[in-house]
């Protein structure tokens, strides 16, 4: 009888635990994706978190290239489309399969149906087989001393590490046979995934969704980025970052193969001093992402309540006019304006200026995360449900191991600091690009002369800022202080 993969996140053929363990069965195979979106969920199941605007563009275009790798291979993808449960029991009648093996996933919806799945799959006799592909360790296999979940990074980190060796990646089944009783599908393009008008120019024209570009990224990276990332990590104009973000989240690359590959780096070069303590620091990225998942699996209400439940009564301000110029770049303040606008017109949006836009949000506006969380959800496309939750609250102070509430970026500052020559701040606001680099992140400090000479009218070519830097820190301090005297 065949078995069935079905691929969720994890959208590749090498290091893909699941399709390796179906193709070393020697069975036939059904190869399927299933495209949930507007189909009510079967009752009592619950159904993931629809992706955003990005990331349904991402996930239109890893499908094809997804189903061009399995091709490769002798096999293909089948395009289902409806409740997963009702088009498993569909194909499973049709095709006689008695098992069905995935790669686990850990939103909590996702996690909850596969478990409900198991059970259901299993009354008809079929098994639910489910691997870890996603994570480097399983998110419950890390645990403090108590057995229970981590808190905090560091010792987190360390406890990961002690583990042991990270399980080399698997290689890609050589050659796979599917079962000729497969139903013929929907073709990718009834998802309705790809935009009708094309919003997405600028993402087109900076990625390219799939394995082999995953692939390429991470060969770029260690060759020309790896030594220096450490140091140039935080300056979102040397854009030196991995960029490995959306392969990530939707599984066209696995950690595993990017942790050996980092390894092998270190042994083969001999790798010693900064050199080796920059590829640490990339490994510890990664080791971020683990966490963020640590948290999730823990404390499945991370994406919808605030960690630190005292926040719950914080005063977040509802500014439909401050949300909106947030969104579109037009704070008045330069390295904000340009981080939004590079998400909007990218897709992604560095680390370091994540933090800051996020922080202005959260602070200067009082305005609540989730808010910012679901724009983050809407025009990223690496939006992961663990890492973006995980951030945002780690930013808003509401969260484990947070960034304390009352450490207030400062975005002149933190734009003078990491974007001293204004590379970044030029290419996504051109309209400040002739000022000298001592205004460009503060425009309203120009004298007259120097803002007519750059072409700049604030209140007209570009904003004022729409709140003052001391008055807004003044604000969320106060609202703190009171937090913390009523809680
Ligand atoms: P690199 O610096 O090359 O790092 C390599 C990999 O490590 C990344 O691809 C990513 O998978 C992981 N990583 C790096 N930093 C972090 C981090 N702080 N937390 C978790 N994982 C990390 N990352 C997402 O993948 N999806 C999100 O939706 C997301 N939302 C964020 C929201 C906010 C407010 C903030 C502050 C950060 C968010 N991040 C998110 C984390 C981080 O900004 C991105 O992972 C990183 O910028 C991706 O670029 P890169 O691949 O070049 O990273």
């Amino acid at each position: 009888r065949p078995s069935v993969v079905w691929f969720r996140q994890d959208l590749r053929i090498a290091d893909n635990p699941a399709l390796h363990r179906a193709a070393s069965s020697g069975r036939r195979l059904i190869c399927v994706y299933i495209h949930e979106d507007d189909d009510p969920a079967v009752e009592g199941m619950p159904s993931p978190r629809k992706p955003g605007g990005a990331a349904r563009w991402w996930l239109h275009h890893a499908l094809a290239a997804l189903d061009q790798d399995l091709r490769a291979i002798g096999g293909h993808l089948l395009y289902l489309k409806g409740p997963a449960a009702v088009e498993l029991d569909r194909l499973i009648d049709r095709t006689g399969a008695d098992c069905v093996l995935v790669n686990r996933v850990y939103d909590p919806e996702g996690a909850a149906r596969d478990r409900m799945l198991t059970e259901r799959l299993a009354a008809r006799g079929v098994r639910l087989l489910s691997h870890n592909a996603l994570l480097l360790h399983e998110p419950w296999t890390v645990r403090t001393r108590t057995g229970g979940p981590y808190q905090v990074f560091t010792p987190f980190w360390r406890a990961a590490r002690a583990l042991g060796q990270v399980p080399a990646p698997l290689p890609a089944p050589a050659q796979i046979d599917m079962a000729g009783t497969a139903p013929a599908g929907v073709p990718l393009a009834a998802f309705g995934l790809a935009p009708v008008i094309d919003w997405a120019g600028g993402i087109a024209r900076d990625w390219t969704p799939g394995s082999a570009d995953g692939r390429r990224r991470l060969g770029d990276f260690l060759d020309r980025h790896l030594p220096d990332y450490k140091s140039d990590r935080d300056h979102p104009g040397a854009d030196i970052t991995s960029r490995l973000s959306p392969h990530l989240r939707f599984g066209e690359i696995g950690p595993r193969t990017i942790w050996h590959a980092v390894h092998h780096r270190i042994e083969a070069e001999g790798l010693s001093g900064p050199a080796r303590a920059s590829a640490q620091g990339f490994l510890g990225e990664l080791g971020w992402r683990e966490f963020s998942y640590h948290l999730l699996h823990h404390f499945p209400h991370l994406p919808t309540r605030n960690l630190k439940h005292q926040f719950d009564a914080f005063p977040w301000r509802d500014d439909p006019a401050g949300l909106a110029a947030w969104q579109r770049g037009l704070t008045g303040y330069p390295i904000v304006d340009a981080g939004m606008r590079q998400l909007w017109q990218t897709g992604w949006m560095h680390n370091r200026v994540r933090m800051v836009t996020a922080s202005f949000l959260v602070k200067h506006l009082m305005i609540y995360w989730a808010t910012g969380e679901a724009w983050f959800w809407d025009t990223l496309v690496d939006a992961d449900p663990a890492s973006n939750t995980a951030s945002w609250q780690w930013v808003a102070g509401t969260g484990a191991d947070a960034a304390p509430y009352f450490r207030i970026f400062n975005p002149v500052l933190q734009g003078e600091r990491f974007d001293a020559d204004g590379r970044y701040v030029r290419r996504f606001v051109p309209e400040l690009a002739r000022l000298p680099d001592r205004f460009l992140h503060k425009p309203w400090t120009a004298p007259a002369s120097v803002l007519t000479a750059a072409g700049v009218t604030l209140g007209t070519t570009y904003p004022h800022p729409i709140v003052d830097h001391a008055h807004a820190r003044d604000r969320a301090l106060a609202a703190f202080a009171g937090l913390r005297a009523t809680t």
